[in-house]
């Protein structure tokens, strides 16, 4: 072993919709197949969020979970302490819209979110639901982003947050662009669950914690590669 990562999932009992737990089993077995030892934490949202972690884990969740998610997140001030201190953040959807400084509530109303992603969430006008496909920014180094997208949030990015991709099918953010990012907190609109389809956002993330890794061989990516080859040609078809 090399290194010892602590993944947080976060609020799994408000926050895990479309199977977004999968995005920390990927973690977890690209971590391993490096040699690289991990140890996951589950955190409720009636216990602390430790802040000594790593890579904090946010999925999904229904409009009134993600209200409750957010205001004990406030309450609890650990997972931007952790953010403050460059640990990483993934965050999806709902997860996603509450890292920003405002989100759409239960009834649209505007709903105070942590502040530590610059942008701004509001209630668009339909639910936006199907395949999702985006060009990652260039600068990240990932392959085309390829996702389930169900939610009627629309997002503005305030000038701290880069766009993490450009829509070529589906909504995202809802101006052209999905998901967003600053330094190592990176936002998506995505289940999937997000990393299992894209194992190259997995080894980003990775990267920002243990730095430079060795590619897997290509077998113990075979099964990730089909299901995107799959779900791209299902929507370029
Ligand atoms: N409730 C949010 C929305 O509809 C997020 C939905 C989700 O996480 N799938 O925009």
């Amino acid at each position: 072993m090399t290194s010892s990562l602590r993944l947080v999932w976060v609020y799994p009992d408000l926050l895990s919709t479309y199977g977004d737990r999968g995005n920390l089993l990927v973690l977890e077995r690209r971590a391993r197949l490096r040699d690289i030892g991990v140890e996951s934490v589950f955190v409720n949202s009636d216990q602390p969020v430790p802040r000594d972690g790593d890579i904090y884990l946010l999925g999904g969740g229904e409009d009134l979970p993600q209200v409750l998610a957010a205001r004990r997140l406030r309450a609890d001030g650990g997972l931007a302490a952790a953010a403050d201190r460059g640990a990483v953040v993934f965050a999806v959807c709902a997860g996603y819209q509450l890292l920003g400084h405002e989100f759409g509530g239960a009834d649209g109303e505007p709903t105070a979110g942590l502040g530590i992603l610059d942008i701004r969430s509001g209630r668009g006008d339909r639910r936006a639901v199907g395949e999702i496909v985006a060009d990652v920014d260039p600068g990240l180094g990932v392959p085309v982003l390829t996702g389930f997208e169900n939610h009627q949030g629309v997002t503005r990015r305030g000038p701290d947050a880069a766009p993490l991709a450009q829509v070529s099918v589906g909504t995202g953010n809802g101006d052209g662009t999905e998901g967003a990012y600053a330094g190592r907190v990176l936002g998506t609109y995505s289940h999937g669950p997000a990393l299992v389809r894209n194992p190259g956002l997995a080894d980003l993330l990775l990267g920002w914690v243990v730095g430079p890794m060795r590619p897997l061989p290509a077998e113990r990516d075979e099964l990730a590669l089909t299901l995107r080859r799959e779900r791209l040609a299902a929507v370029t078809r």
